[in-house]
């Protein structure tokens, strides 16, 4: 018999994999949380029946969340992370030696807890002593930090469900104020092809742009998140994430990766018209 996972991405687009096997099932206080291992793709984690990541492509988005700000923040020494129960983030940064310390804020403790059990390559760290994991909602603890973190990366889910107070004004002005004074902030921003992820994806830059000086959006290609093209916000208070930015020093950690590198983040920032268009409206 042959077992299909489906993706509504629009009302009239589907995306599709064939399952080998279904390997865990759970309806958690927040969410849907479903494991999967596929032929193509390997183990996959979705949640509410949204792909968050698969074993196959998750280097792509984990490579670009990750080493993107780290490049333009080579002395970031603490660390937060919000949502990223999965892993991806904390193994990417945990790969800098001058990281002193990982705050993950999950609010799902099973989404932690499944993705040990069955996803190692990507939460296999989350036992790592420099990573402590807060399970709480992101948005209430960033409200009372202040002056505190070299670098925020907003690993959420998207913006509706328990991810949606972290697209607001009042989520993004808190992590401004978590941010030391050269502080970035990362998040993952959705894609501009179908029109409704466009609009969400417009509104959060807005507000974005309403809490940062420094406000700019780059690229990646990810087979199976929708549309298979993706955004990341860069926000910053002072450092421009290309001119800014020692190219060599992050070539001399010798850091091995599969997707990044210095002219690939380079070229990210380099945007397609239709794309730039839907960002100039609200800047
Ligand atoms: N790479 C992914 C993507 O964009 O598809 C994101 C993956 S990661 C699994 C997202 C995590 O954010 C989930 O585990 C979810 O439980 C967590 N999350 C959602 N809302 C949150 C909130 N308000 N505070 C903290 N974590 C949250």
């Amino acid at each position: 018999m042959d077992l299909w996972f489906y993706e509504k991405h629009t009302k009239h687009v589907k995306f599709a994999i064939e399952i080998e096997e279904h390997l865990y099932h759970e309806v958690s206080e927040f969410q849907q949380i479903d494991i999967f291992d596929s032929f193509e793709f390997g183990r996959f984690l979705t949640l509410d029946g949204c792909m968050m990541l698969t074993e196959k492509d998750e280097f792509i988005y984990h490579e670009m969340i990750v080493h993107v700000p780290m490049c333009a923040k080579l002395d970031a020494k603490k660390v937060l992370v919000i949502g990223g129960g999965d892993g991806g983030t904390a193994r990417e940064l945990l790969r800098y030696k001058t990281i002193e310390r990982i705050d993950l804020v999950e609010i799902d403790e099973k989404v932690v807890e499944s993705c040990k059990k069955f996803i190692p390559q990507t939460a296999g760290c989350l036992d790592d002593p420099r990573v402590q994991i807060f399970y709480e909602d992101g948005l209430k603890f960033v409200r009372h930090k202040v002056d505190e973190y070299d670098l925020i990366i907003v690993d959420s889910t998207d913006p509706f469900g328990p991810g949606e107070g972290l697209f607001t004004k009042e989520f993004y002005g808190n992590c401004f104020n978590a941010l030391h004074a050269d502080g970035v902030m990362v998040n993952q921003h959705e894609n501009p092809f179908y029109p409704a992820d466009a609009v969400a994806m417009q509104r959060a830059h807005a507000r974005i742009v309403a809490s940062f000086p420094i406000a700019k959006v780059y690229q990646a290609q990810i087979p199976t998140y929708p549309s298979g093209y993706w955004l990341f916000g860069f926000a910053s208070k002072s450092i421009h994430p290309i001119r800014d930015v020692n190219f060599d020093s992050w070539l001399q950690l010798g850091i091995e990766t599969k997707y990044y590198n210095p002219n690939l983040h380079r070229g990210s920032f380099a945007l397609p018209n239709y794309v730039e268009k839907i960002l100039r409206k609200v800047e």
